[in-house]
């Protein structure tokens, strides 16, 4: 069999870096089937020696049976992995051993030179991580602790967004050296190769990009997938090339829902990590991720909890009016929460913006493309140069992230509320931030607030300016346009309520009827628009002399009507005769002096306001016949 089945497998998807050697056995662990070429090197035998031979005559009976119970008595499942120790005469090899679908594979690597406090000094580091108080300081603790215990010169964090895209996490206190990648290296870290973030490896380690693989010999069917030791692809060299670097770890980080990023750590020149420190390592980056994570959702409820605030803050505005001031004031509030370099609220072609955001033209077309796009929901990207909307509406722009949430009016679109992102640092200017979940439900929160806002501000709009309308017509309806008092129709009204008073109240009510002596003379002798000007005086002049109970109305003509409240027969005629005295007193430039003659009549039970008007009338007409410029009393009925 060794003669005719055994070949070199020459890709490197099936060959290994050569810092450590590779056996795969059956399931039953009977027989070597496969061993890699540097076997020598490790166990002092030769694939030819060990083919087809018992694994537990080259390694030993124990450490075989140990491994083979470790993985459930020969009986391997998919995924199951299990270690232990191998003396050999060089060196104590570290075994790893992977139950696959069709065999098992023992991966045997060197356990290097450990320092004995090794554990003491991860359990640091740990200690430092549990204590730190921000997520960008555990992650720059972590990034640090990396650094230091594995000697690499640059390591950086990343988290894979939604889109499936690999964001590189800004890291506040990491060295600037470190911060862009190696120190002899290319400038800008680059983003890790897909496979190393999509696939399932919990831990990636490349220790020479230099060192030529290792090729496997033997019969049987190869998987790779799962071994640490699996050799350099193209894409993973070529990602070590960009930065210069030979040598790299990748953690990856993941919790229980889904895979969630990745620490990248590599340096210019080579560096083996032995098994037990890659574990320790894993440790140490999953146990900080469980903090970051934690501290992370702490923040968020936190802006959740100042969110709550700002928008109770612009509840209670409810009671002042909307002004732009105000609506400026909830911009600004927002921006800070949303982390946004700038806010635009574009309401029914108005445009009200502030901070870093397009110009207002632009603002209108972008809301005319979400009109088209998302009418109905809100719409959000951090990478606008990928969208439609983004390509259209700002190529170019150093803008690059956008989350908008429609306004509406009485449940009609009718506007948009959009924040905008700048390019995050290190993101090679086509990124910004993410808009989390949080901001996603913020925002169509502030966009229903503020949709209210606007309703009640235009409904109170609208009630104001009806106010302002009845109003209008109110005083079209009961004020007289010449003499600009009381008009007939109103006086009657009034007329009608004081006498109910008056009989209710039993409460003496009198009336005065006045009418302007020889007025045709006036028109005749300065024009018309004097006869209304005089109209105008005569009926201000009285006003003024008048209590604010009473009431004076235009009767029709040059005739008044005063109702006098409250008011007995002698009150009134003191009060006509005093008008009739005063008025003459008053000049009315150009006509001169003006008089009037007064019919005074006082309230009695059973009065209608015909009767009541009706004698005051008479009263006045005898005033007029008995020469003008007095007061004449009507005579109480019978
Ligand atoms: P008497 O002393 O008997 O009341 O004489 P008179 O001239 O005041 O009374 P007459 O009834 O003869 O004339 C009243 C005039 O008032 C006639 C009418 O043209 C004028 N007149 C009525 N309404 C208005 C008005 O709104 N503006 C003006 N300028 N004149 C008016
Ligand atoms: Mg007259
Ligand atoms: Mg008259």
């Amino acid at each position: 069999m060794r003669g005719t089945n055994q070949r070199v497998l020459a890709d490197t998807a099936s060959a290994i870096q050569p810092h450590g050697c590779m056996i795969v056995v059956d399931q039953r662990w009977r027989r070597v089937m496969l061993t890699s070429t540097n076997l020598k090197r490790f166990l002092g035998q030769t694939p030819a020696d060990v083919l087809g031979r018992s694994p537990s005559a080259l390694l030993g009976a124990d450490p075989i049976s140990l491994l083979a119970s470790r993985l459930g008595k020969g009986a391997a499942g998919r995924s199951s992995t299990a270690t232990c120790r191998l003396e050999t005469p060089a060196q104590p090899l570290h075994v790893t051993a992977h139950g696959m679908a069709s065999n098992i594979i023992l991966e045997l690597e060197p356990f290097g030179n450990l320092t004995d406090n090794l554990a003491d000094l991860v359990a640091g580091w740990g200690s430092r991580i549990a204590e730190a108080d921000s997520p960008a300081e555990v992650l720059a603790l972590l990034l640090k602790a990396l650094r230091e215990l594995t000697g690499f010169e640059a390591a950086e964090a990343y988290r894979i967004d939604d889109d499936g895209h690999l964001r590189r996490l800004p890291a506040n206190d990491v060295p600037v050296a470190a911060r862009n990648g190696c120190r002899d290296c290319s400038a800008t870290p680059s983003r890790p190769p897909k496979n190393l973030f999509s696939g399932a490896i919990p831990l990636r380690m490349i220790a020479d990009t230099t060192a030529n693989p290792v090729h496997l010999t033997g019969a049987g069917a190869l998987d790779l997938s799962r071994a640490a030791l699996r050799a350099v692809p193209t894409h993973e060299r070529c990602w070590l090339r960009q930065m210069k670097a030979h040598a790299a770890l990748v953690i990856n980080l993941q919790d229980a829902q889904r895979r969630w990023g990745l620490i990248a750590c590599h340096g210019p020149r080579p560096c083996y990590l032995a098994p037990t420190l890659r574990h320790l390592l894993k440790l140490l980056a999953h146990t900080a991720f469980q903090r970051y994570a934690l501290l992370l959702e702490r923040e968020e409820s936190l802006r959740r909890r100042q969110f709550l605030t700002m928008t109770a803050r612009l509840g209670t505005r409810r009671q002042h009016r909307l002004s732009t001031a105000s609506l400026l004031a909830a911009a600004k509030s927002c921006k800070h929460y949303f982390r946004a370099c700038g806010i635009a609220l574009v309401y029914q072609g108005k445009v009200l913006a502030l901070g870093k955001r397009p110009a207002a033209r632009t603002l209108q077309e972008l809301g005319a493309q979400l009109d088209r796009h998302s009418p109905d929901t809100f719409w959000c990207s951090h990478r606008l140069s990928l969208t439609a909307i983004g390509k259209t509406c700002l190529p170019r722009s150093d803008i690059t992230g956008m989350l908008a949430v429609p306004l509406t009016n009485e449940s009609r679109p009718a506007g948009w509320l959009m924040l905008f992102r700048q390019a995050e640092e290190d993101q090679e200017g086509e990124a910004s931030p993410p808009w989390s979940a949080t901001d996603r439900q913020a925002a169509a929160d502030i966009g229903r607030l503020l949709s209210t806002e606007i309703t009640i501000w235009r409904t109170r709009g609208r009630c104001r300016r009806l106010y302002a309308r009845n109003a209008r017509l109110k005083h079209l309806a009961h004020i007289d346009p010449v003499a600009q008092i009381t008009n007939r129709y109103r006086i009657e009204e009034l007329l009608q309520a004081e006498l109910t008073i008056a009989e209710h109240g039993d409460k003496p009510c009198s009336l005065l009827l006045f009418d302007i002596d020889h007025f045709k003379r006036i028109n005749d002798t300065h024009g018309h628009d004097t006869g209304d000007q005089v109209l105008r005086q005569v009926a201000l002049e009285v006003q003024a002399r008048l209590r604010g109970s009473d009431h004076l109305g235009r009767w029709g003509g040059e005739e008044f009507l005063i109702i006098a409240p409250d008011c007995d027969l002698p009150q009134a005629v003191e009060l006509a005769s005093r008008l009739c005295q005063e008025l003459l007193d008053i000049s009315f430039p150009p006509v001169g002096t003006v008089s009037i003659s007064i019919g005074v009549t006082a309230w009695q039970p059973g009065d209608t306001s015909y009767h009541l008007v009706h004698r005051a009338d008479m009263a006045m007409y005898q005033a007029k016949s008995e020469g003008r410029a007095c007061v004449r009393v009507a005579e109480a009925r019978g």
